[in-house]
This record gives C-alpha cells, structure tokens and sequence, in this order.
C-alpha cells in the first residue's frame, strides 16, 4: 500500500504550507501568493521552484528554499505537531492493514525529513515503514517518486506484482503516477477535490474518505 499523506492519512491545517511560504519570504525577500498556484499532488521541490518564480526569485534559490523550509519544519516541530490531524478511518484501515502483513509505504511530494516529522506526529509510523518510500526529492516527478518506492520495496524481497499494490491519494497526480506504473489507485475525497471531480478520473476506486473503505478493503482481502 503506498499511502499519499496530505489530505489522505493527514490534515496539518496549512500550518506546514504557512512554513513554506515563511520559508521563501526568508530566502527571496518575499512572500508569495499561494492563490491561483495549484499544489495537489506536487513534488517539493516543484512546489518551490512554483513559489520562487511567483515572486520573481533566480532559480538557484529554490534548493535554499527547500533546506530553509526543513530547517523550519525541525525548529517548529512542538508548534507544528498540535496542527496535524489524522483524518477520520484512517487508523482503522492503516491497523487492519497490518494486522494482515500489508506493507504499507509511503509515495508523497514531501520532503523526507517533513513527511516523516509528520507521520511521526500522527503516530503512524510504525506501522508505515518510511524506509521503503519515495519522497520528494527522491525523483523528477512523482512517477519517478513511485518508482523509487517500487526499487526499495524490491531491495527488501517484496515479490508482488505491479498491479497488487495500490497507490491512495487525493489528486489527479497519485493517479497519474499509478497509471504509468501499473499499479492500482484508489482516491479519496478528503484533500481538496469533491467526490464528483474524482470520479471522472478513471481511478479503481473513489471514496468520500476511508472511513467508506469497505470497497478497499473487498479489493485488497479478495
Ligand atoms: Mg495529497
């Protein structure tokens, strides 16, 4: 199972996101509008270079930016932490998961430092094991990311085929990455895109959110 982790296994309220804009503010002088830029299921570093070029910055400040941000997210982490918010069935399903011995992972446009501060504050790590994921710097484009959680999960004797394994997300992009690999998607509506926008997508399954994973759960115990 390779779990997205905004507005799939977790909220943080836009405290985060709030950190990365400190975070360019800092660096370029400036703080940039985040409104009209469209940040569902982007890398990181995509991310920065969007927000480095909104406030007209060089690009060669967007890797300060990344390691601004990071050093952020550590100095602030008892402030941050009080932010991040499980989202409803997710401990559920995650728990049931491993109780059956799924791998769970992760495929996400965080950083790896930040997507673990996060998983760490909602206390799901164990059981997603962070070592076998792909994060945002780990590749081009989050296909790249996908693939990078697919060599790891390899390198550790996981056999299964592509099709197996589920990448759950809430953006168009988890689906994308899915699709080029092989692997099945389920996307839920619990990020920023309504059930109804989801489901002309073509994904494997759409949820209003995982507390209505029974559907998941058929397709992954069949
Ligand atoms: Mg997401």
């Amino acid at each position: 199972m390779l779990w997205d982790i905004d507005g799939t296994l977790l909220s943080s309220g836009g405290a985060v996101a709030r950190t990365f804009l400190d975070a360019v503010e800092a660096i370029c002088g400036v703080r940039p509008s985040p409104v009209g830029l469209d940040f569902g299921g982007r890398l990181d570093p995509e991310i920065a270079a969007m927000l480095v070029s909104a406030v007209a910055g060089r690009p060669e400040q967007v890797a300060d930016v990344l390691a601004h941000f990071e050093s952020l997210v550590a100095s602030r982490q008892d402030a941050l932490r009080e932010h991040v918010r499980l989202l409803p069935g997710v401990l559920d399903l995650v728990s049931e998961l491993a109780a059956a011995d799924v791998v769970q992972t992760v495929v996400t446009g965080n950083l790896e430092t930040v997507g673990r501060f996060k998983l760490d504050a909602a206390d799901l790590v164990p059981p997603i094991d962070l070592s076998l994921g792909g994060f945002g710097a780990s590749g081009v484009d989050r296909t790249a990311v996908a693939q990078i959680a697919l060599d790891r999960l390899a390198a550790a004797g996981w056999r299964g085929s592509p099709d197996t394994c589920w990448v759950v997300g809430d953006t168009p992009r988890d689906l994308a990455c899915a699709r080029a690999l092989g692997l099945r998607c389920a996307l839920v509506a619990t990020g920023r895109h309504t059930a109804e926008a989801l489901s002309a997508l073509g994904a494997d399954l759409v949820l209003s959110g995982l507390t209505e994973a029974a559907t998941l759960r058929a397709a992954w115990f069949s």
